[in-house]
């Protein structure tokens, strides 16, 4: 093999390698999407085989593993495949193997030493268990962008899972500074669409709601007119809720002079794929799909991930975006163009600052606190005019340049002094962030001692705790302004 690695990707390589001498059965490798994961890992997989062992990468649905397997030979690294209409090579030290036909063909192959598994937990995670546990002698390396399960559970083996340990590539932030990953630019433009009434199962958002909600053509339309705005003719992918709604979106984008086309599960893997190079040779603007492109699909051109399927999952969410981040020739960013309050749900307004990067850990969600993405969202804020999430201070839009009105006033009386302005603007923040924290301690009362216990901590009147509790007996939010 003669591929190169990266600074950080050699620093990796060391670190998943020491966790293994340092008897770890399973490690779990975590690296943006974008930052070569696979490189990492055929990296590893190029040591274990010059020791003369066996390794195999578990590849979780059949339409990658022709992917996968390009990626590897590009690696140069020599590999058998075991999959549906493809002839095993079974002496072949390295094998790339699809989850479903593995599964069923246990035993059948010379044991592995090593197995590699990329993002397997997520979609095939009954037949992948059953992989891992009948080869649970070989050590295993799960690489992914997103650390956690759907239902936001962790996978490390205290929560359940397989992993003893993790090794975290660089954060995000640092990918971006240094080159390696287009930055993100979130406009979260309001649709109309309301999320309100969306119920879960295992973990996410009933599809059927989703649809009713999302498929609409008012909607569409306002996602379109959004994209003219904002990033006209932008190689973007739009994610949609199910394959009847892509294909909608599609038509609704090229009824507003935009070529657009659908992608989805049904289609042969020459037709998807002359669809996905179409997006990436100028031929298509947008592609639309429920699913399909939101894991493994790589077409760095894309600049613009448009989103219109709200999820419970962080994971999905990150994965979306980070089709969007890869860099390109003439790419200078990623305009991630939220509709269903993703962003917001999952307290990504900093994504892509150092302040936005996400610790993962083997712990999975739990440990992301509300409170952090409280604070994330109050320190961002949004363009009244075209949408834009940013960080202050400075008193324009970074991306339109649109001055707010509060703003224009304050200029004119300052004559220009943007220090005072930003003064004013953190003491607006502290201010938001502190109601935003009493609201939060309000919430934590669960009973009305503990609210007249805190009404007696802040030294309001005693009668705001009943009016609080039978407010929200009542079913309505706040009392406030009445008694503090
Ligand atoms: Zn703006």
């Amino acid at each position: 093999m003669k591929f190169a690695l990266r600074d950080y990707q050699s620093r990796d390589v060391q670190h998943i390698r020491n966790r293994f001498r340092q008897g770890d059965q399973a490690v779990l490798y975590q690296l943006s999407t974008g930052g070569g994961k696979t490189v990492v890992a055929s990296h590893i997989a190029e040591g274990a085989v010059k020791r003369n062992n066996r390794v195999w990468f578990l590849v979780h649905r059949q339409e990658l593993i022709r992917q996968f397997s390009e990626a590897l030979h590009e690696l140069s690294v020599h590999h058998g495949i075991i999959a549906p209409s493809f002839t095993p090579d079974p002496f072949m030290p390295v094998q790339v193997a699809s989850v479903q036909t593995l599964v069923l063909r246990l035993g059948k192959y010379p044991a592995p030493q090593l197995i590699v598994s990329d993002e397997c937990h997520h979609s095939v995670a009954a037949s992948w268990d059953k992989i891992i546990r009948h080869y649970s002698a070989a050590k295993l390396l799960g690489v992914t962008a997103t650390p956690c399960r759907m239902d936001g559970r962790g996978l490390g083996r205290h929560c359940g899972g397989h992993f003893d340990s993790m090794v975290a590539g660089p954060p995000m932030s640092e990918l971006i500074r240094r080159g390696f990953l287009s930055p993100p630019r979130i406009y979260a433009p309001p649709v109309g669409a309301d999320l309100s009434g969306l119920h879960k199962r295992f973990g996410e958002y009933k599809q059927g709601e989703v649809t009713a909600v999302m498929d609409k053509p008012v909607i569409t339309g306002c996602a379109v007119d959004h994209y003219r705005r904002i990033c006209s003719g932008a190689p973007a992918i739009a994610f949609c809720a199910s394959v009847a709604h892509a294909e909608h979106v599609a038509d609704q984008f090229r009824a507003a002079g935009f070529q657009a086309t659908s992608v989805d599960g049904t289609m042969s893997d020459v037709d998807r794929k002359n669809r996905i190079s179409a997006l990436g040779n100028g031929q298509l603007n947008v592609l639309t799909s429920c699913d399909l492109i939101s894991e493994g699909t790589d077409v760095p051109v894309v600049a613009a991930g448009i989103l219109l399927r709200p999820t419970a999952s962080l994971s999905l969410v990150m994965q979306q975006i980070g089709r969007t981040l890869r860099v390109s020739p003439g790419k200078d960013c990623a305009w991630i163009l939220d509709h269903v309050s993703n962003v917001d749900r999952h307290g990504l307004h900093l994504l892509g600052h150092p302040d936005g990067d996400i610790e993962w850990s083997l712990d999975g969600e739990a440990k992301r606190t509300k409170k952090s993405d409280t604070e994330k969202s109050l320190r961002t804020k949004q363009c009244e005019k075209c949408y834009a999430v940013y960080l202050p201070p400075g008193p324009k839009c970074p991306y339109c340049g649109h001055l707010h009105e509060a703003n224009t006033r304050k200029i004119e009386q300052v004559d220009g002094d943007l220090e005072e302005l930003d003064v004013e603007r953190f003491r607006q923040i502290e201010e938001r962030r502190a109601a935003a924290d009493k609201k939060r301690e309000e919430g934590m009362c669960k009973t009305l001692e503990e609210l007249q216990a805190l009404a007696k901590r802040r030294g309001y009147d005693p009668k705001w705790a009943y009016v609080k509790w039978n407010m929200r007996r009542q079913g309505r939010s706040s009392g406030k302004g009445l008694f503090e």
